[in-house]
């Protein structure tokens, strides 16, 4: 943008490299997707400008005139692709939408119930550093050790131990498909509420490649920008016997102005999930995690739970004795970019744990195909070996070059 390059050379040609990089680099990181040219014109927009305290009709403020059909438009769109009673595209990001969520149903003090960190699930689940922890009663279930997948005979005798308000479902790294009629049963059993926090795949839920918690869930909370592939923003879908509640929750309960440029891009970005190429995409990333799987279990690498059903793997390190963090790092000057990541029963400490987290969505949206899985593994796993030598920096940047060649066929979206 000229506009920019002029008004702030500095800022501009931070961001100009930063496109280069994501051009240029392997990105796995399980949270992250590149969004369209279109969804970053609308975040990119005069709705910056507007405040709009309130929700369509009612209002704290005046010129709603064009504010107010588009976020009807991103509500009736986020209900029409995930089929919910009701929808509310204000929350600013994914932890505010759980807030929201706890403060509509429960009372401070009250048990909670959530998939514990370190097992794959998120903050804002009552892990004990996150105001879920703090303002709730947090009682955390786990995976099994054998098989890593969540065992219900333990969340359900929590459950009837606890005896908890509300019951979280969903996961930030967990590779495994979550039987939400199983929470639903649960949760009716004992009096709870059930959440399922659909934010990593919520795009493969939209697109039919991963089971819908809405026909089981009170509340569906998600971000919008990770396999849903929409700009930073929360989503809170729910039965209707609730909207009210999270609506008053939302706004005025927690925030403020809705941010009308993200709810533009919403709309936008749910208007393309909606489209039949979305769930193309979906269901190819789902083949792609499987095909990168068997790729990398071929390559002699270990994976939690020994595969996936989702858009994302966990790599576990420990029989290369090798730390994540400094894998990751070496895999980042490789030019393949992911994150260390706990794994179940971790011997290693949070901040430098035994796994890698690898996610499909980004790469998938740029076009790579189950086809190209083996030549992706080989470009991880040949990394991994370049960190257990303790490669020097010629060698990464050899690698960088693969990598950069590799991704020259898949031209990375809206960049
Ligand atoms: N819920 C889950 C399951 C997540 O993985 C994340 C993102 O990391 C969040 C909530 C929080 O989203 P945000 O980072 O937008 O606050």
């Amino acid at each position: 943008d000229p506009e920019l390059s002029a008004a702030d050379p500095e800022i501009f040609a931070l961001i100009e490299q930063e496109d280069a990089r994501q051009r240029d680099s392997l990105r796995l990181i399980a949270s992250e997707n590149y969004v369209s040219k279109a969804v970053l014109a609308a975040t990119g927009s005069s709705l910056t400008n507007k405040y709009a305290e309130g929700y369509p009709g009612k209002r704290y403020y005046e010129g709603m005139d064009f504010v107010d059909p588009i976020e009807s438009l991103a509500v009736a769109r986020a209900r029409e692709l995930f089929g919910a009673d009701h929808a509310n595209v204000q929350p600013y990001s994914g932890s505010p939408a759980n807030l929201a969520a706890l403060l509509a149903l429960c009372q401070t003090g009250d048990t909670i119930m959530g998939l514990a960190l370190p097992a794959g699930g998120h903050l804002t689940h009552g892990w004990k550093v996150s105001a879920t922890g703090i303002y709730y009663k947090a009682v955390q279930y786990g995976v099994r050790r054998d098989d890593h997948r969540i065992d219900m005979d333990e969340v359900r005798s929590l459950a009837l131990a606890n005896r908890p308000k509300l019951i979280w479902v969903g996961h930030s790294a967990y590779p495994r498909q979550l039987d939400f009629a199983g929470f639903a049963a649960i949760a009716r059993e004992v009096g709870a509420y059930l959440a399922a926090d659909i934010a990593h795949i919520a795009g493969l839920v939209a697109g039919g490649a991963h089971p819908s918690p809405v026909p089981h869930a009170d509340v569906i909370t998600t971000t919008t920008h990770k396999t849903l592939r929409g700009p930073r923003g929360g989503l809170i879908l729910s039965k209707a016997e609730h909207a009210a509640a999270i609506d008053k929750a939302v706004f005025p309960g927690l925030q403020g102005g809705p941010h009308c440029h993200t709810t533009a891009a919403k709309a936008v970005a749910f208007r393309e999930a909606l489209q039949p190429s979305f769930r193309d995409y979906a269901h190819q990333i789902v083949a792609n995690a499987r095909g990168l799987a068997e790729a990398l279990l071929a390559r002699g690498h270990a994976l939690v739970s020994g595969g996936t059903d989702n858009h994302l793997l966990l790599l576990d390190l420990t029989p290369t004795g090798q730390g994540g963090r400094h894998v990751a790092r070496v895999l980042n000057r490789c030019g393949i970019e992911l994150n260390a990541n706990a794994i179940p029963f971790d011997p290693r400490k949070p901040f430098d744990p035994s796994g890698l987290r690898i996610g499909l969505a980004a790469i998938t949206s740029r076009g790579v195909q189950t086809h190209h899985m083996p030549a992706v593994a080989d470009l991880i796993a040949d990394a991994i070996a370049l960190a257990i030598e303790n490669a020097d920096d010629a060698r990464c940047e050899a690698h960088r070059g693969r990598v950069r060649e590799f991704l020259r066929a898949f031209p990375a979206p809206g960049l």
